[in-house]
C-alpha cells in the first residue's frame, strides 16, 4: 500500500515536470512563430500546430495571452494588421479578433 502511494506520488511529480517542460516548449514555439512570421507565415502556422499538440498531449492549456495569437479555426498565427483585425466592442466590453485568413472571429472579454 505504502509502496503504491509512493509510486503514485512519483507519477504525479513526473507529470508535473512534463507539464513544466511542455509550457516552456509552447512558449518557445510561439516566440519562434512570431520571429519567423514575416518571412514565412506558413512556418508560423506549423509552429502553432506543434505547440497546440504539445499542450494537448501533456494536458497543458495554452495561456490566454498566447491563445489570442492564433486562429482557433484555421490555426494561422495572428498578427494585428497583417493576418488579423482587432476591434473593440465597447458596448459588450469585448475585444473582437478576426482572422483575415479564414474570416473566423473570436471575442475576448477585457477587464
Ligand atoms: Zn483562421
Amino acid at each position: 500500500m505504502a509502496k503504491n502511494m509512493n509510486r503514485k506520488r512519483k507519477a504525479n511529480a513526473m507529470a508535473k515536470m512534463h507539464q513544466k517542460i511542455a509550457r516552456e516548449r509552447i512558449d518557445i514555439l510561439f516566440s519562434e512563430a512570431e520571429r519567423r512570421y514575416h518571412e514565412n507565415p506558413d512556418l508560423s502556422k506549423r509552429y502553432i500546430h506543434i505547440a497546440r499538440k504539445v499542450g494537448m498531449k501533456c494536458n497543458v492549456s495554452i495561456p490566454r495571452r498566447l491563445k489570442m495569437r492564433f486562429c482557433k479555426k484555421c490555426g494561422a498565427y495572428l498578427v494585428p494588421g497583417s493576418s488579423s483585425r482587432v476591434r473593440i466592442d465597447s458596448q459588450k466590453k469585448n475585444v473582437v479578433i478576426t482572422c483575415l485568413r479564414c474570416g473566423f472571429s473570436r471575442r475576448y472579454p477585457y477587464k
